[in-house]
């Protein structure tokens, strides 16, 4: 029985030799049996914060195709002031200076201020272009 009781075996953990008492043994010390758990832990817990980083790179690939559908609308004749901004490189500032001129053509639907894309950048074109 003693022969069983003195089993060399490869430490899974720092690969030295060591003499194991039993056989299901698997580190020569606690220590390497400590380190080994800590370290098979901490690879668990790459794997679960590598996986959400995985499902977060697919949103924005859903992103990019809501702004690819949003772009007609912004596109489109009826205009925020966000988007005229936008369409005419002015800040939203200088555009709600402008507005205050009564010739500016805009559009107020109760509180909603819209503006017709090609109408008022034509306005723009003749009545500020110095050419
Ligand atoms: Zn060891």
């Amino acid at each position: 029985m003693s022969s069983n009781q003195r089993i060399k075996k490869v430490c899974e953990h720092c690969n030295e030799i060591f003499i194991a008492q039993k056989a299901t043994t698997k580190y020569c010390s606690l220590i390497c049996a400590q380190r080994n758990y800590k370290l098979r832990e901490k690879r668990e817990r790459l794997k679960k914060a590598e996986a959400p980083a995985v499902v977060d790179s697919l949103p924005p690939v859903e992103k990019v195709g809501a702004v690819k559908a949003e772009a007609p609308a912004g596109m489109g004749d009826l205009i925020t002031i966000q988007q005229l901004a936008q369409v005419t490189n002015l800040s939203e500032r200088t555009l709600f200076r402008l507005i205050k001129d009564p010739e500016f053509p805009k559009i107020r639907i109760g509180r909603n201020l819209l503006f017709h894309r090609e109408t008022v950048i034509q306005f723009i074109v003749r009545k500020y272009s110095t050419v």
